[in-house]
């Protein structure tokens, strides 16, 4: 089943019931471009053409290598939470 994705503005947020038990969020704004998440979830993660990052609507890579996409960010532009509960996971809460 390929990926639910709802862009509010430059906040990315999107679930893929089924295959990840992650909400995926995406800030745009805070987004450099770096494209390191690209690199490991590719099929999770993109870059539009100013270089800011937005969420696929496909099927998704696995979680781990999600959430490893998620710590290579330099900037802490994606966030996990999980999806039963809506806690955030990462990065995480203080
Ligand atoms: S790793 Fe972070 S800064 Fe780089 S493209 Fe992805 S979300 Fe943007």
């Amino acid at each position: 089943m390929p990926a639910q994705v709802n862009a509010n503005g430059q906040h990315w947020t999107a679930t893929n019931p089924g295959k990840s038990k992650y909400v995926v969020e995406v800030l745009q704004d805070v987004c450099i471009g770096a494209a390191s998440c690209v690199a490991i979830a590719a099929d999770t993660f993109q870059l539009d053409e100013e270089n800011k990052v937005y969420i696929l609507e496909t099927d998704w890579d696995q979680d781990d290598i999600i959430m490893a996409a998620a710590q290579s960010c330099p900037v802490f532009a994606i966030i996990i939470k999980d999806a039963e509960t809506g806690q955030q996971i990462f990065p995480e809460p203080v």
